[in-house]
């Protein structure tokens, strides 16, 4: 099913502005922000509709860079730290550290200073420069041990845990486009709706086209709103390229919580056993829109034949369910 965000997120790609670019917002998350505006609240995060479409060729993404994202509380933006390994802890500081060579004693610098001179803390010898090897060392703040190579950590900016990087969850971000075959794919749900609003004006309903309506409770962003305004009768329509049984069961809930009877048309005329056998139950109206912009009542199931007009009468009678359903 592509949602009524998904669509307007399409088509902003493929007639206006022409990529969206990932950006860091507060706290190291990654927002779309062009895209995420043009969602409603109940589709899925913009990353993840973004990848989707991406991996389905609707969309392209050039590669920009990586964020790290926590383990523990899936927090986006984790910070770069350097720790201790053997305490584990970030407060481990790099420092000079003096060696001093006739007893082989080593600490900071700062355990050396003696009112002006260096003196061994160890045999308590005044020492010369020349007597001493200086180093950078890393020094734990909080344990004391004296360490060379710090452990790589990315620490979470919310929950503060700290994890080994190749522990973290990686994601790269890309800037994404729409392809020729995505404008196409966009094209062709958008006719499929347009369809919709035709024919069921012509059926002297009042459409609205990409709105919402009110449930229980809930507000559902829907691609075709129809109301009949004498009968009271209504219509809500969802569009999808090959829909499966639990987006009938989803849109079928969301019609019946806004007292509508659903309509879901396929961009591919096909659909599964299980959707058709929901159909045929006129649980939902099911409609294939064909190429050229026009709707059929006929769709393929399986990879069976087209279903044949002894179940399904042409668009005209499909359109006024649920009158044909005792036919
Ligand atoms: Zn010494
Ligand atoms: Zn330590
Ligand atoms: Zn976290």
């Amino acid at each position: 099913m592509v949602s009524p965000g998904e669509l307007r997120l399409l088509t902003e790609l493929s007639e206006g502005t022409n990529e969206f670019t990932p950006e860091t917002g507060p706290g190291g998350a990654v927002e779309y922000p062009t895209a995420e505006r043009l969602l409603d609240d109940r589709d899925p995060d913009v990353v993840d509709v973004l990848e989707r479409y991406g991996a389905r060729g609707v969309l392209e993404g050039e590669f920009v860079s990586k964020v790290y994202s926590c383990p523990e509380c899936d927090t986006q933006g984790m910070q770069y730290t350097t720790a201790c390994p053997a305490c584990e802890s970030a407060h481990a500081v790099e420092t000079t550290v003096l060696e001093h060579q006739a007893c082989g004693y080593a600490a900071p610098e700062s355990y050396f200073e003696d009112e002006g001179d260096l003196a061994c803390p160890d045999c308590e010898t005044t020492v010369r420069e020349e007597g001493l090897s200086r180093r950078q060392q890393y020094v734990c703040k909080e344990c004391g041990e004296v360490f060379e190579t710090p452990e790589d950590r990315l620490w979470c900016r919310d929950c503060l845990y700290m994890f080994p990087p190749a522990e973290t969850i990686e994601r790269a971000l890309y800037r994404y486009q729409i392809t020729d075959d995505g404008r196409e794919w966009t094209d062709r749900h958008r006719l499929a709706r347009e369809a919709a609003a035709d024919s069921l004006e012509e059926r002297r309903f009042e459409v609205s086209v990409d709105t919402t309506v009110e449930g229980d409770g809930t507000t559902y962003p829907v691609h075709v709103f129809a109301e009949d305004p004498l009968m009271g009768d209504r219509r809500v329509v969802a569009i999808a390229e090959r829909p499966t049984e639990k987006h009938v069961a989803a849109f079928r809930d969301l019609a019946s919580d806004v007292g509508a009877h659903p309509i879901i048309i396929t961009t591919t005329g096909a659909v599964s056993e299980e959707v058709a056998r929901r159909a045929e139950a006129t649980e939902v109206t099911l409609l294939s829109a064909r190429p050229d912009g026009t709707l059929d009542s006929e769709y393929d199931v399986g990879e069976g034949a087209p279903r044949g007009q002894s179940l399904f009468q042409r668009l005209t009678s499909a359109m006024d369910v649920p009158a044909w359903k005792t036919q």
